[in-house]
């Protein structure tokens, strides 16, 4: 008897442990893992010597072909894949009318579910999809159900912005949410606060780069967190807070979170490897909301994630052009940043290299609890019957990050000339390799739309 592949000669990382060992792969699936001899011999034999052999990553907040991001589903899954990402959830939005909006009339989240699930065709990896809420209507809760039904089995909402939601609205949606066990996954900023602070900005002319981060304090996110928070235990929804950028938000969170059955929350690459000197030397190129921040709010998001306040490590992953952002005040032009493709090279780099944490760190943080905090038992573990969904990564290879190599259609980089040790060499995806070597390795369409589980917190 033989299996289709055998990925022989690595040492292999799960969430709670490394060893050496050889990991046996059949359509698609892992069906075995251990010392090569005592596995059936693979039709094709993986050689990882020297490369560590992980989960697959799984980032659980990118936006893809949108009214926030210029990526195509290609371009997007490509930076995916080179990136040793293997599962990305993405939006399915709700449309809104508005005067300078992407859409013409309002529409359903199961409108924006179909639209963005034809985009198998062109997917490299897997995706899941967010249910996306933007305006504040009745008919979001008469599709709740289906939408559940459909694996949409977390909707988003943001506190700020045109499309941000009042606190009464919140409260109405995690009320409906907790019916089902659903997840409630919130941008918090608040917009007042945030609103005043640019108005007097612009008005005193303070149009530097240097000067967007005051726009949008940390007290704004925490003030925000903080409610959102509280109604989300209110109401015994499943609460998760998107890219937690400072230490005052994430002791808001702490404080309603209990043993993190309730309360969760991730923070995103840049948010531990940047500050937001970073302005300086990139101008607007690194405007994203919340911004990035000081020193001490990084350590304050590794000292999070050590204790597990923050359990996941995403990338927000927008894309956007250069020329959209530069030679501009910090007001016009778009917010976001790329970064799917060096996320785990980058984290990785400071996480272990430069912070000491371990493999199974950051195996938690990027694969196995995004896997489970969203609904997806195949992803984010190496079990025997689980999918096939593979990084190998050389821990001692060294990079220069460099735009010119993004597979995303954005142009820039906000890690533009980092220098980092460890390098994505392949990536699997049930069973199959899509990238190689810095250069994809399968036909777009082999990703799959994933019908996610409503998650069991309990755990
Ligand atoms: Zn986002």
């Amino acid at each position: 008897m033989s299996v289709d592949t055998v990925i022989a000669g690595g040492t292999v990382v799960t969430a709670s442990s490394t060893f050496d060992a050889a990991v046996a792969i059949d359509g698609g699936t892992i069906v075995g893992i251990g010392e090569e001899e005592t596995l059936p011999e693979g039709d094709v034999r993986i050689d990882a010597t020297d490369q560590l052999v992980m989960p697959g990553i799984v980032d659980p907040h990118v936006h893809i072909d949108d009214h926030v991001s210029i990526d195509s589903y290609r371009t997007a899954t490509s930076a995916a894949a080179l990136g040793g990402v293997t599962t990305v959830i993405d939006f399915a939005w709700q449309a809104y009318e508005s005067e300078e909006g992407p859409w013409d009339e309002p529409a359903l989240i199961a409108d924006g579910l179909q639209r963005k699930r034809a985009n198998q065709r062109e997917a490299l990896v897997d995706f899941g999809l967010h249910g996306g809420i933007l305006r504040e209507g009745d008919d979001l809760f008469e599709e709740i159900p289906d939408l559940i039904e459909d694996g949409v089995t977390s909707f988003k909402m943001y506190t700020a912005y045109d499309f941000g939601v009042s606190n009464g609205y919140l409260r109405r949606v995690f009320d409906a949410l907790a019916d089902h066990g659903a997840v409630g996954v919130v941008h918090t900023e608040d917009d007042s606060v945030c609103r005043s602070l640019a108005a007097e900005l612009r008005a005193a002319g303070k149009s530097a780069p240097e000067e967007y981060p005051q726009s949008r304090p940390d007290y704004a996110e925490a003030m925000a967190a903080e409610d959102a928070v509280r109604l989300a235990t209110e109401t015994g929804a499943k609460y998760y807070g998107f890219h937690t950028s400072c230490r005052e938000a994430a002791d808001a969170i702490a404080r309603f979170q209990d043993d993190g059955s309730r309360v969760r929350a991730e923070t995103c690459t840049h948010y531990t490897t940047l500050d937001e000197s970073i302005h300086s030397e990139l101008g607007n190129l690194p405007k994203i909301a919340p911004p990035i921040r000081t020193p001490d709010d990084a350590d304050a998001m590794f000292e999070a994630l050590r204790r597990g306040v923050l359990s996941v490590v995403s990338t927000d992953h927008v894309a956007q052009l250069r020329s959209s952002k530069e030679n501009q005040p910090w007001w016009e032009g778009p917010y976001g940043a790329n970064g799917v493709q060096v996320s785990l090279p980058v984290f990785h780099d400071e996480a272990i290299n430069e912070r000491g944490l371990s493999y199974p760190f950051l195996v938690r943080v990027m694969s196995t609890n995004p896997a489970e905090t969203f609904g997806l038992p195949n992803k984010g573990t190496l079990d025997p019957g689980t999918d096939a969904d593979i990084v190998l990564f050389d821990p001692e290879a060294t990079d220069t990050i460099t735009a010119e190599d993004n597979a995303s259609e954005a142009d820039y980089s906000i890690y533009e000339g980092r220098e980092v040790t460890g390098r994505v060499t392949k990536t699997l995806v049930r069973g199959t390799v899509v990238a190689e070597d810095g250069e994809i390795a399968a036909d777009p369409g082999h990703g799959e739309f994933i019908e996610r589980d409503v998650p069991d917190w309990s755990v």
